[in-house]
């Protein structure tokens, strides 16, 4: 297997079956790896978030670089995919909700680009989101969300049980009432990343499948990245977008090191045969005794039930005990969910920071950008993201949306305000 990959259409590497393949690949990847090693732009972390940012940047006309072992892979294999600013809005995060909005009013736009660059559908659904009350606690949680989309002048629409129900029949006789959110939406968070990948070969992004081992800073500013194998890549600007890991990368200097950490989610996916489809139409999710549960229906049949959220470090076993909450939960909102089959159980990890909203743009050291800290808005954010990072890459300058969520708010002498963390 190589370390490194090129996927330009000008420089595309012809398929070589694999009992000629060394000669000719072998003599491929040294053209490449000496005509590349340096670039414009070297994006450590190949998740949805790098990708959108090595995906903008290089369409603006700047060779970029991707370092990641499983580019593609990352939380995106196990989200959810909700796009979901109005119902995940919670108390003290309003600056947040401006970010979310702003990605939500790009996705459209955004997903018909990358849909016409690479010819995949990318599962985008603007089916909405109805949030429900299954007992009198969640009943009035959901009435104080409701109070606080209103001050915000977001739009949702209370709803009796009856109501409810006749929206979604699956669900459970005892629900007590509910909010319709017509503008809360989804995408598959695996075919995003698919096609984010594909983009980026497309636009002629390098591929080096592999870690980064090391932060390169020379003469107090950022240079590039050393190699799990010891390679050394070089480059002007250096993105550090690594999901929950961003903060363990060597040689970066401890004051701009992110402050992220995993928080472990747990989900299941079910498939709904054809004789229960459509089993649901939108995306349905509740507090159950305090917990989170989300059913989140697929065009394709697939409905995913999430999520857990623990504190775990990087922990990503499926436990009975995650399993088992999540179905017991999402069993006494939609009862006949117990009839489907089970096809996946997975764990990933979202990467949070302090205040639950993410680092974007230049760090105090020179060369050295940070796009992560995504934490449970990653896909919902991936659109907006792009944009800035594309923007602060090629011209310098932080566009306005996004200077509250600057690196620099968490150092200790930052003049910008901290939201409370929820
Ligand atoms: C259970 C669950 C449900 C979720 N549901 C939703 C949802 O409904 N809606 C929503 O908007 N968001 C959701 N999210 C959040 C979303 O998935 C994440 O915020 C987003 O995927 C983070 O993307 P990322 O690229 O920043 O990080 P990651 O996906 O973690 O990717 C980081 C990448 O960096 C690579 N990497 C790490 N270290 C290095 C290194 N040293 N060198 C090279 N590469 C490295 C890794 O291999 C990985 O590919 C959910 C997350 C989870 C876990």
């Amino acid at each position: 297997m190589r370390s490194s990959d090129v996927h330009a259409s000008a420089v595309e590497v012809p398929a070589v079956h694999a009992s000629d393949a060394d000669t000719a690949t072998a003599t491929a990847t040294a053209t490449e790896r000496s005509d590349l090693r340096g670039s414009d732009v070297l994006v450590i972390g190949g998740g949805i978030i790098g990708l959108v940012t090595a995906w903008r940047a290089a369409r603006r006309g700047l060779r970029t670089a991707v370092v990641d072992p499983d580019p593609g892979g990352g939380a995106a294999r196990v989200a959810a995919g909700m796009l979901a600013a109005v119902t995940e809005l919670h108390y003290g995060e309003e600056t947040l909700l401006g970010l979310n909005l702003a990605s939500a009013a790009r996705y459209p736009a955004f997903v018909a680009e990358l849909e016409e660059s690479t010819g995949h559908d990318v599962g985008y659904r603007a089916c909405g989101t109805l949030a429900v009350a299954l007992d009198a606690d969640d009943r009035s949680h959901l009435r104080e969300l409701h109070a606080l989309q209103t001050r915000c002048g977001l739009t949702s629409e209370w709803l009796s049980g009856r109501e409810c129900r006749r929206l979604e029949p699956m669900l459970a006789p005892g629900v007590r009432g509910g909010l319709r959110v017509d503008g809360d939406h989804q995408v598959d968070p695996r075919r995003l990343a698919a096609a984010l990948l594909l983009a980026c070969r497309r636009a002629g992004v390098v591929f080096h499948h592999s870690l980064a081992q090391s932060l390169t800073v020379v003469r107090d500013r950022a240079r590039g990245a050393v190699l799990a194998g010891g390679e050394e890549l070089t480059a002007d600007q250096v993105v550090l977008a690594a999901g929950s890991l961003s903060g363990r990368l060597a040689g970066v200097p401890d004051e701009v090191l992110p402050p992220v950490r995993p928080v472990k989610g747990q989900v299941l996916r079910l498939r709904v045969p054809a004789p229960y489809a459509p089993f649901l139409s939108r995306t349905v999710r509740a507090v159950v005794r305090g917990s989170h549960v989300y059913l989140v229906p697929r065009e394709n049949g697939e409905l995913v039930v999430g999520a857990t959220s623990e504190e775990l470090g990087w922990d990503t076993t499926v436990t009975a005990g995650g399993v088992y909450e999540l179905l017991r939960d999402a069993h006494e909102l939609v009862p006949g969910l117990t009839e489907l089959p089970l096809t996946e159980t997975l764990a990933g990890l979202r990467p949070a920071s302090p205040d639950n909203a993410p680092l974007l743009g230049p760090t105090a050291l020179p060369g050295l950008h940070l796009a992560t800290g995504h934490y449970r808005n990653g896909v919902l954010l991936t659109p907006l993201t792009g944009d800035v990072m594309a923007e602060v890459l090629t011209t310098g300058v932080l566009p306005d949306e996004a200077r509250p969520f600057t690196p620099r708010r968490f150092s200790p002498t930052s003049p910008v305000r901290q939201e409370q963390p929820a």
